[in-house]
């Protein structure tokens, strides 16, 4: 059976004069996921996300969203998407509920007990009342997931929903979104280059890399591909990254600033890549067995990457 895809996108590029912000990205987010798009500063993730939201046009390619996949269609299917993009524009004087009402109002969408579920829902009801000068940063968050959960959305798209949250704020702001995920079923797109953010609850993975999609992965792949590897500091990582390809016919292997080399493939005994620069007069400055995590599968895709450039 074929995945259902939410968002799917062909060959999407933005350029800004020479500056492509994304390149040729073919990105699909499949229905019921929580998906992590991942990727430092100016990898293009806003960009994407902008485009997908209508503040931007691409220069080229093409995407389907919620099966619509023309300018009308896209008008109709954000009608069924929540989004935070930049921080919403909440007036400081009102209370928090006043807010959402305001919204509401404007976005024409009934209920007159909308807002109430929604502060509920993003554990606002004892805040409603106050004035949103007088919310803390965790909660002005949660207000905007407030907001953009307001109509009951089937997609939810954030621009790095977690910036500046206190370790708590991320828990509970994690846990709502897995909770939206699981009972409602609603799909997540979701940025972050604090990759930490999403590891728990991501349930796939897109790497941007200056504007390029490096990898998509799901999370069961991704556990599978990258429990272990090795690291290895030489002094000349050069001479030993030509060993590994010679002497052990190692080529998932990527080489990292301050001589440090990863092995990614299965490593049987540890002793034989200490040997191997031992026995060439390279000297060995560190050998460590390392778990893998999203912080450093991401330093090594990009980092080999940069090698094939
Ligand atoms: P961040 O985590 O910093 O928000 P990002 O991955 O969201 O980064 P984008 O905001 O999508 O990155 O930017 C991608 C690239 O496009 C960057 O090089 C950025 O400088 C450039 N860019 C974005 N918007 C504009 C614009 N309006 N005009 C010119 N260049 C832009």
């Amino acid at each position: 059976m074929s995945e259902e895809y939410i968002i799917q996108s062909h060959g999407l590029t933005k350029m800004y004069g020479q500056t492509a912000a994304l390149k040729n990205a073919d990105i699909r987010v499949r229905k019921g996921s929580i998906y992590g798009l991942v990727g430092n500063n100016g990898a293009g993730k806003t960009t994407f996300l902008k485009i997908l939201t209508g503040w931007i046009r691409p220069t080229a390619g093409s995407f389907t969203m919620l099966g619509e996949s023309t300018e009308a269609g896209y008008r109709k299917a954000r009608t069924r998407i929540g989004s935070i993009i930049e921080a919403p524009g909440f007036y400081p004087k009102l209370t928090a509920k006043q807010n959402l009402e305001y919204y509401r109002l404007q976005r024409g969408i009934p209920g007159k007990d909308t807002v109430d579920n929604v502060l509920e829902m993003v554990g606002l009801s004892q805040a409603a009342g106050k004035k949103f000068c007088k919310l803390s940063l965790g909660m002005k968050q949660r207000l905007g997931l407030g907001l953009a959960l307001m109509g009951e959305p089937e997609l939810l798209i954030l621009d790095e929903p977690i910036n500046g949250l206190d370790p708590a704020g991320i828990v509970e702001v994690r846990n709502l979104l897995l909770k939206l995920n699981k009972e409602k079923g609603v799909t997540i797109l979701i940025s972050s280059h604090i990759l930490t953010e999403l590891e728990n609850i991501a349930t796939d993975y897109g790497f941007l890399n200056t504007g390029e999609l490096a990898e998509e992965i799901g999370v069961e792949k991704l556990r599978e591909k990258c429990r272990t590897f090795l690291e290895i500091q030489v002094t000349d990582a050069a001479a030993y990254a030509a060993l590994l390809e010679s002497e052990m016919l190692c080529s998932n292997y990527c080489v990292l600033p301050d001589n440090r080399i990863h092995i990614m493939e299965k490593v049987d005994n540890v002793s034989d890549y200490s040997a191997l620069a031992v026995s060439h007069g390279i000297g060995l400055l560190g050998l460590e067995m390392k778990e893998i995590n999203l912080e450093n599968y991401y330093m090594n895709l990009i980092g080999s990457r940069k090698e094939e450039a």
